[in-house]
């Protein structure tokens, strides 16, 4: 490779690292994802030469490349992802990103399958260079098959655990089997294809197998550990063909895949293996969230609510995924200016796994232009909740759900929540007494602090905010 191809590689390296860094803040998302971007097409330009010509060059080495073929291909891809980006709805994101993810997966596999057979058939290849492209393919192929199951789940499709006795038992052997074809064919020469395809077809059944187990609701984690497995089977292709930007890319993706898994399991208080083994959200629940919960339920409607809001010292706002399903972030928005403009202090608390992704409210209210320092989270408001007047929850369910401290028999038990029960008046506002993602009862519903505004959160927050402008 030569240095002027190095140094690019590496330049975009950099601004891989960078744009990840400005992605940490609402503030600077935008520019870190232009420049991540930039990155990738200086990648793809530095990669051209690199096909041609030159000592390493992928045409030397007996590759038949065509470039109209590769051109083709940018621009369907461009054009899938523009439409995409444009039309997806927020609440869609999620979906958005299984879906691109199984395709980086699923690329990642056919690039390491392709690169073994050749180098196989030539008899050209290395214990070390097997192993890795083995790797590749099949963490490649079981996150393709694995985000397509979590993309469905997502979807509404086939949305509850789907356990049966012995499946992990199942799962195991196939992981086997695989790993058997794996090391049998470290040490293969030349012409056993049928084993190459028997495992790549045993990998994306396994993605399947991993998958179908867990609930919709936890396909978030699953989706941050299938993008780890991907960037993971990108480094070790770069690792293969040669390739800098792959492997550093690869790199990122794969630990900062894996550190978000990790933290949204930390902000759910359940280990990773709870949420691959667990069936998370099959409507289980524990004696108590099933029997029901002490106390009764009082509905209150949008002018007492205005008024309790009008007249209070502090407000503290609680959004979750409702709020995203309402699409009510500039309602919010204007609820918290007519407060404001009273004299009212208001904050909104946000929940680490509120909504359906990591930053969900954060990117619904930064939409809405809500002040950035009007945003709390979880650990910094808590200790002063009880001295909230008024907690607004909208479309929030599990994240205040205090059965997470009270009940030790709920699925959701020792998981960290915003104290909304704390407050003075808790105002919840949601459409019916339905759960929320985990399947469980909410005691924050029959305390006795709290009112239930019922109806569509946009809805609501309208009357809300022309109550609150009568007044
Ligand atoms: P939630 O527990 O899923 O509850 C959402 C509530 O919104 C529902 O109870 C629903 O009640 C209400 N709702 C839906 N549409 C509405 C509308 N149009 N207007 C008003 N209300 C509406 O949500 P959450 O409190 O945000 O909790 C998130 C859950 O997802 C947690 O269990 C979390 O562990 C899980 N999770 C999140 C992530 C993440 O990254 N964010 C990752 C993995 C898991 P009605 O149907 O009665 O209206």
């Amino acid at each position: 490779m030569s240095s002027s191809i190095a140094l690019t590689y590496i330049a975009a390296a950099v601004l891989f690292i960078l744009g990840i860094k400005f992605l940490s803040s609402p503030k600077t998302a935008r520019y870190g994802n232009l420049l991540a971007a930039f990155g990738m097409l200086i990648a793809l330009v530095a990669t051209i030469p690199l096909l041609g010509t030159g000592e390493t060059s992928l045409l030397k080495q007996g590759w038949n490349l065509s470039y109209t073929l590769m051109v083709v291909g940018i621009v369907i891809g461009l054009i899938i992802g523009a439409i995409g980006a444009y039309s997806v709805k927020m609440t869609a994101m999620p979906q958005m990103v299984a879906a691109f993810n199984g395709l980086g997966g699923g690329s990642a596999a056919l690039v390491a399958s392709l690169e073994f057979l050749r180098r196989a058939q030539n008899q050209d290849i290395t214990a070390f260079v097997a192993v890795t492209m083995l790797f590749a393919t099949l963490i490649g192929s079981l996150s393709f098959s694995g985000s397509i199951i979590a993309f469905l789940k997502l979807e509404g499709k086939f949305e509850k655990p789907h356990t049966f006795p012995g499946q992990n038992l199942l799962n195991g052997l196939i992981l086997a089997v695989i790993l058997g074809l794996c090391v049998y064919l470290t040490g293969w020469v030349a012409t056993n294809t049928t084993a190459f395809v028997v495992m790549f077809v045993l990998a994306l059944v396994f993605g399947v197998a991993m998958v179908m187990p867990i609930g919709g609701a936890d396909m978030p984690v699953v989706i941050s550990l299938l993008n780890s497995f991907t960037g993971l089977a990108v480094a070790a292709d770069g690792f293969t063909i040669n390739n800098i930007s792959m492997i550093v890319a690869g790199t990122l993706v794969g630990s900062s895949g894996t550190l978000l898994t990790l933290l949204m399991c930390r902000a759910m208080n359940r280990p990773v293996t709870n949420v691959l083994f667990g069936a998370f959200g099959s409507g289980g629940g524990g004696p108590a969230a099933a029997a029901g919960v002490a106390g009764t339920v009082k509905p209150i409607q949008a002018d007492e609510a205005a008024l309790l809001l009008a007249y209070a010292q502090r407000v503290v706002i609680v959004p979750g995924y409702g709020m995203a399903v309402a699409q009510a972030q500039h309602q919010v928005r204007e609820l918290s200016d007519e407060l404001g403009k009273r004299g009212v202090e208001v904050q909104f608390a946000i929940h680490p796994v509120a909504g359906r992704m990591p930053g969900h409210m954060n990117v619904l209210l930064a939409e809405a232009n809500v002040p950035y320092d009007q945003l709390q989270e979880m650990e910094a408001i808590n200790p002063s909740m009880d001295r909230v007047d008024v907690c607004l929850v909208i479309g929030a369910n599990d994240v205040v759900n205090p059965a997470a401290r009270e009940d030790k028999s709920s699925p959701i038990y020792g998981m960290p929540i915003i104290e909304a029960d704390h407050a003075k008046t808790v105002i919840v506002m949601k459409r019916s007494m339905a759960k929320g993602f985990a399947g469980i009862e909410n005691h924050l519903f029959y305390k006795d602090n709290t009112r239930m505004l019922f109806g569509d959160a946009k809805a609501s927050l309208n009357a809300l905010v022309a109550a609150v402008k009568a007044n």
